[in-house]
C-alpha cells in the first residue's frame, strides 16, 4: 500500500459517496485531508471523526467550488491549516438529467458550472502553492459518460469530457514541476447522485457492465490515493476507468 505520510490533501464535496471513501483512504495512508463541503456540515463532521478514529488528521471547510473567491479560500485554508497542499482531488459534481429536448439552459449552466468550472477554479487556486512546492498531484473525478457518452445527460457528458482535455492539457503545462494531473472515470458506482434515476436505467446499465456489478466508493479510493502517490510520480494525463470493464 502507498503511504502518503507528511501530504496533505484537499478533497472537494468529500461529505459523502466518493469523494467520502477518497476522504478515509487518503488520511488511512497518511495523508491529513481538508474535507471539502457545500452544504452538508454535520455529514462533513462524520467523516472526520471517522478519519480520526482511525488515528488520521482531518478538518472539513465549507466552499462552493463553483465560486472562484471560495475555492480560494479553501486552497488557502489547507495551505494555512496543514502548512502545505500536495493533493487536490476535483470530486464535487452534480447531475440534472434530461433527454437534450426538454433540457433547460439552466440545466446546462448549472452543470457546466459546478462540474468544469468547479475543476477550474479549485484547480487553479491550488497550483500556485503546487508548483512554489515542486511537488502537487491533481487528480479530476471524471466519468465514463465523459468518454463514452450518456444518454439523458448531454449536459453532464459534456462536462465530464471537458475535465479530461482540462486534465490533459494542465498535464502538459506543469509536469516539468513535478506536478502531475490524471483523471480517473467511474463507471456506475453506488451513491446519491444516482437518487431519482429510474429502476429500468438502471438496470439497462448494468447490463453494460461484463462485471455484472455495481461499483462502491472503495473501488474508487484505492486509485486515487496511488495516483496521489510518489509511486506515480511519472504518471501524467492519463484517463483511467474503474467501471467493471463497461469502456
Ligand atoms: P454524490 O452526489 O454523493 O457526491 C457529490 C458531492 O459533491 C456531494 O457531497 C455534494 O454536496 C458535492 N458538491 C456538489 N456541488 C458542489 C459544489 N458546488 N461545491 C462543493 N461541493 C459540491 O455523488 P458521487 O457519486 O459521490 O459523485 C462524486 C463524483 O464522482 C462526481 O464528480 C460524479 O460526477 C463522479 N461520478 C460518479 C459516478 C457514480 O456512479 N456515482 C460515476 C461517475 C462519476
Amino acid at each position: 500500500m502507498e503511504r502518503l505520510d507528511g501530504r496533505v490533501a484537499v478533497v472537494t464535496g468529500g461529505s459523502r459517496g466518493i469523494g467520502r471513501g477518497i476522504a478515509l483512504e487518503l488520511a488511512r495512508r497518511g495523508a491529513k485531508v481538508v474535507v471539502n463541503y457545500r452544504k452538508a456540515a454535520d455529514a462533513a463532521q462524520e467523516v472526520v471523526q471517522a478519519i480520526e478514529a482511525q488515528g488520521g488528521e482531518a478538518r472539513a471547510f465549507q466552499a462552493d467550488v463553483a465560486d472562484y473567491d471560495q475555492a480560494q479560500a479553501l486552497m488557502r485554508f489547507a495551505k494555512d491549516t496543514f502548512g502545505r497542499l500536495d493533493i487536490l482531488v476535483n470530486n464535487a459534481g452534480i447531475t440534472r438529467d434530461k433527454l437534450f429536448m426538454t433540457m433547460k439552459p439552466e440545466d446546462w449552466e448549472s452543470v457546466i458550472r459546478v462540474n468544469l468550472f468547479g475543476t477550474f477554479n479549485a484547480s487553479r487556486a491550488a497550483i500556485r502553492y503546487m508548483i512554489r512546492q515542486r511537488y502537487g498531484r491533481i487528480i479530476v473525478i471524471s466519468s465514463v459518460a465523459g468518454i463514452i457518452g450518456n444518454a439523458g445527460q448531454v449536459n453532464y457528458s459534456a462536462s465530464k469530457a471537458g475535465q479530461i482535455g482540462f486534465a490533459k492539457a494542465l498535464a502538459r503545462e506543469v509536469a516539468s514541476r513535478n506536478v502531475t494531473v490524471n483523471v480517473v472515470a467511474p463507471g456506475y458506482i453506488e451513491t446519491d447522485i444516482w437518487e431519482g434515476v429510474p429502476e429500468d436505467v438502471r438496470e439497462a446499465i448494468l447490463n453494460l457492465i461484463p462485471m455484472k456489478r455495481k461499483g462502491t466508493p472503495e473501488d474508487v479510493a484505492p486509485l486515487v490515493a496511488f495516483l496521489a502517490s510518489d509511486a506515480a510520480s511519472y504518471i501524467t494525463g492519463q484517463v483511467i476507468a474503474v467501471d467493471g470493464g463497461m469502456t
